[in-house]
Parts: structure tokens; C-alpha cells; sequence
């Protein structure tokens, strides 16, 4: 029999897989995941266009070299292919049929008050200011309060709150507009320092894709892995007792040495109902539900498509109401040729054409507010004892700072904490895992 301790795994997400892979030589691994894929929110839908394949990402679809360390490193570890991608925004607006997007963003102040009208120059100009400014108040913690509270103190515009700051942090961060005011401004502040240090449009980032789509690096994961993985299996409670963890599935209860909960907080604080501890943790950690839709109606971008960008923002007053929307243009950003333009678009209020609409998914995030912010200070000792371990994007990147949460590097760097700490708890024959 083998002198290995058994670790069960729970939410196949990439917070779950990057414990599961640090943990294959030295234990025997069970992957429990309620959907009947494995990825979470790489999540990759396939289309045929006659006898071709195209793998389209409705989720986590970028990365880079500079944010997401740990997250490059497992990928080349696992032979991924990526593919380079240049960023790119537009904004419009459906009803004024204003747009501008990274190009106008990148050009002087002068051109800018010759071409275009007084609010895009208010834009501009505050835009500038921001990312002139803002990176000396993070560094002296003058940021460390609410969006609204800093935009609110160093008086900036409507304009570009709304024009500017809305439609790149929804689409960033995956929350609808009237959330993001709550988000910590210097998290806000450390993403641009991290990602566009060299202009305004967002195009100076050597951004990555994963070649034909996420679920390729999540099959090549599950290879080098080699655990045992089951799929529509929801877990509905984990008790510790004195000699190991009992995992309750639906069909019964299966007995392991300890467990690594790899879900969404709510989710987490829901299955380990005995850790009064962790759960004054979990609980504080909102979460908001997107509707994504993959399809091809191109009525959710402008009509001129040499303005289409890889992340459109689009706005619109209907109603009396003014919504925002984001649509990814996939065949840009995932840098594939095909026959159909195929868009992804995030809770967009326009009536999608349903013979067009390909798929319809919701996937739930992590709202960052200041409270999860100042959690970070310790959210990792939550794994110093117990043999219950918990891992998943509402952490931070321990290599990037407590202002990187809710991306797939975060979540990996959760995964590789929380696989050390089990090793920590492992017979002392057994390798550790350096984090
Ligand atoms: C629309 C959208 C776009 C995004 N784009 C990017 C991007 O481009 N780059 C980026 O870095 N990040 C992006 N993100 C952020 C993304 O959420 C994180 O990068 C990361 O994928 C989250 O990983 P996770 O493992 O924490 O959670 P998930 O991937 O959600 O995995 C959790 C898993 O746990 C499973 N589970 C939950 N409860 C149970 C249970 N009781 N029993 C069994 N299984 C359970 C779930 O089914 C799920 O599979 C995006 C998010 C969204 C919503």
C-alpha cells in the first residue's frame, strides 16, 4: 500500500490545479469538480468551421510576462504554446456614435484639442494626469482608500471617470460599473503601474494567449498531474476529525488526510462550516454574477470595423438608463483567421441575435473592495493549521503584491501556498515545495 497521504482536491479551477500539480510527487491527488469540465473559468468552448476547430476562451483568455510570473513559469514547465497579442481598446457610444480608443490615447495634447471634441480633451488630459500622478500617491499610500473616495479627493472629472476609468476597470476586474467605485484605488494604481508604464492605450503590454484556447493547457495540466478526477461530483461538506478530513459528496463520505478547497470563497465558507476561523475570512469576500455570451453578431461593436479593438466598450442610454458593455472581438485577441467574426460579450444589454448566439455561460468573481484589500495582510496564515487548506483567486500573488487578486496568477500562487502547506504537515520524507 502506499506510505503517500491522501489530499483530496476540491474546484477543478486553476487555483485547484496548480495545487494538484505541486502536490503529484507526493501524494495521491483526487480532483473533486462540480462541472463536467475541468478548467473553471478556462473555460474554452470548441467551434467547427467545416473540418477546422477553433478553441474560443469565454473567460480567462491574458496574460503576461511581467504580472503573472509563477502562471509563465507552469506554463513553460508544461510545453504550452502561446501566441503574442497586442492589446487594444475602444470605446463607443452607440447613440452619439462618439469613439475613441488606445490610438487617439497615444497621441499628443495638441493633436488631441485640434481633432477631437472638449470632453475627450477633458479625458485625455485627466487621463494623463492620473497615470503621471497616481503612481507617486500609491507609493506614498495616499491610495489606499475607495476608487470614488481618491477620484472624489483629487477632483476628477465626470469625463473621465466614466469614459476612462468605467469601461476598463468593468472589463478588467469582470464587475458591472456601479461596483467598481468600491474597488481599492491603489489596486486600480498598482494594475496600470504593472501593465502600462508606457503610454495610455493599453499597447505597450506583451500580452499572451494560450494557443487555440485555455482548455489546452488545462489537458496538458491534467497529464503531468496524472490524479484521480471527478467530474459532476459537488461536494456539499468537508469535517476535519482527529485523524484526517471527511469530504461529503452526494453520493456519500470518502476519507482523506487533508483537502485543499480550491473554490470561490462563498463557496469555500459554505463547505467548511467548522472553521469559525477561515470563515471570518471567506465571508467577507462578495461575489458577482456575469452573463457571457460567445456568438456572432457583430451589432455589439461599431459598425466602421477597422475601429473594432480587442476589448470594445460600449455604452448605451436606454430607458433613461445608461449601461456599459464589454465585448471581446476573439478573432483579434486570440490572433486566429476564420470564416465568422466571433465576439464574447459580458453582461451586454442589447438584444443578441439568438440564431447567432453560439453559447451562454454566467461565471461569478471576486468584488475587490477595500476590506478584501486589507485582508491580504494575513489571509495566508489561514493555512498554518488545519488539515484544511484553502486556495483560489480571492487570494493574492505572494510574488506580485497584495493589490494583484482575482487573476489567474493570483490563484496559482493560492494553489502553490497551499500545496506547500500540506507538504509542510507531510511525513519528513517527503520533498517541499518552494514558494
Ligand atoms: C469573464 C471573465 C474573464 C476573465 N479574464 C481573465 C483574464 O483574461 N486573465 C486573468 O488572469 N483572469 C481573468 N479572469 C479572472 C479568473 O476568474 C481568474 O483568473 C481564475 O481563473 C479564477 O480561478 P479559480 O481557480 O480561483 O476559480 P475557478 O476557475 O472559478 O475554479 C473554481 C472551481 O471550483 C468548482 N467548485 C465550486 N464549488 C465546488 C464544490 N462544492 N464541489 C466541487 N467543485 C466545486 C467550480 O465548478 C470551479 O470549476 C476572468 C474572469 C471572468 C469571469
Amino acid at each position: 500500500m502506499s506510505s503517500k497521504q491522501r489530499v483530496a482536491v476540491i474546484g477543478a479551477g486553476i487555483a485547484g490545479l496548480s495545487a494538484a500539480y505541486h502536490l503529484r510527487d507526493d501524494a495521491e491527488v483526487t480532483i473533486f469538480e462540480r462541472n463536467d469540465y475541468v478548467g473553471g473559468h478556462a473555460h474554452t468552448v470548441t467551434v467547427t468551421e467545416g473540418s477546422r476547430e477553433i478553441g474560443i476562451d469565454t473567460a480567462f483568455v491574458v496574460c503576461n510576462g511581467r504580472t503573472y510570473p509563477q502562471l509563465m513559469q507552469f506554463f513553460t514547465e508544461l510545453d504550452v504554446d502561446l501566441c503574442d497579442h497586442t492589446g487594444g481598446f475602444n470605446f463607443f457610444d452607440l447613440d452619439t456614435g462618439v469613439q475613441f480608443g488606445s490610438e487617439e490615447f497615444e497621441l499628443t495634447e495638441e493633436q488631441v484639442a485640434k481633432r477631437y471634441p472638449a470632453e475627450f480633451l477633458t479625458m485625455w488630459r485627466d487621463a494623463e494626469r492620473f497615470h503621471r500622478e497616481a503612481p507617486r500617491d500609491f507609493l506614498r499610500r495616499r491610495a489606499d482608500v475607495s476608487l470614488a473616495e481618491y477620484l472624489d479627493t483629487n477632483g476628477y472629472s465626470a469625463e473621465f471617470r466614466y469614459g476612462y476609468v468605467v469601461l476598463l476597470a468593468t472589463a478588467v476586474w469582470s464587475v458591472p460599473a456601479e461596483l467598481i467605485w468600491e474597488l481599492p484605488a491603489s489596486t486600480l494604481i498598482a494594475f496600470y503601474m504593472a501593465h502600462d508604464p508606457g503610454g495610455l492605450g493599453g499597447r505597450s503590454v506583451a500580452w499572451k494567449t494560450v494557443a487555440n484556447g485555455s482548455a489546452s493547457y488545462v489537458r496538458r495540466a491534467l497529464e503531468v498531474i496524472g490524479a484521480d478526477v471527478r467530474t459532476c461530483s459537488e461536494i456539499v461538506a468537508v469535517r476535519e476529525t482527529d485523524t484526517g478530513v471527511e469530504v461529503v459528496t452526494p453520493g456519500g463520505i470518502e476519507h482523506f488526510d487533508q483537502v485543499v478547497v480550491a473554490t470561490h470563497a462563498d463557496e469555500a465558507s459554505r463547505l467548511a462550516t467548522d472553521r469559525p476561523d477561515a470563515r471570518a475570512y471567506l465571508d467577507r469576500v462578495a461575489y458577482s454574477r456575469t452573463h457571457a455570451v460567445l456568438h456572432t453578431d457583430p451589432s455589439v461593436v461599431p459598425g466602421d470595423r477597422s475601429r473594432w479593438q480587442s476589448w470594445n466598450y460600449g455604452r448605451a442610454t436606454r430607458e433613461g438608463r445608461t449601461q456599459s458593455w464589454v465585448a471581446y472581438y476573439m478573432n483579434r485577441l486570440q490572433g486566429f483567421t476564420s470564416e465568422h467574426d466571433y465576439f464574447v460579450t459580458l453582461d451586454c444589454p442589447l438584444q443578441i441575435d439568438p440564431d447567432r448566439v453560439i453559447r451562454e455561460m454566467h461565471f461569478t468573481h471576486p468584488i475587490i473592495t477595500c476590506e478584501v484589500r486589507a485582508m491580504q495582510d494575513d489571509i495566508y496564515h489561514l493555512n498554518n493549521r488545519s488539515r484544511v487548506k484553502f486556495c483560489g483567486s480571492y487570494f493574492h500573488s505572494r510574488k506580485i503584491g497584495p493589490d494583484l487578486i482575482g487573476s489567474h496568477e493570483s490563484a496559482f500562487s493560492s494553489g502553490v501556498h497551499a500545496a506547500a502547506a500540506i507538504l509542510r504537515s507531510a511525513p519528513a520524507n517527503q520533498s517541499a515545495v518552494s514558494v
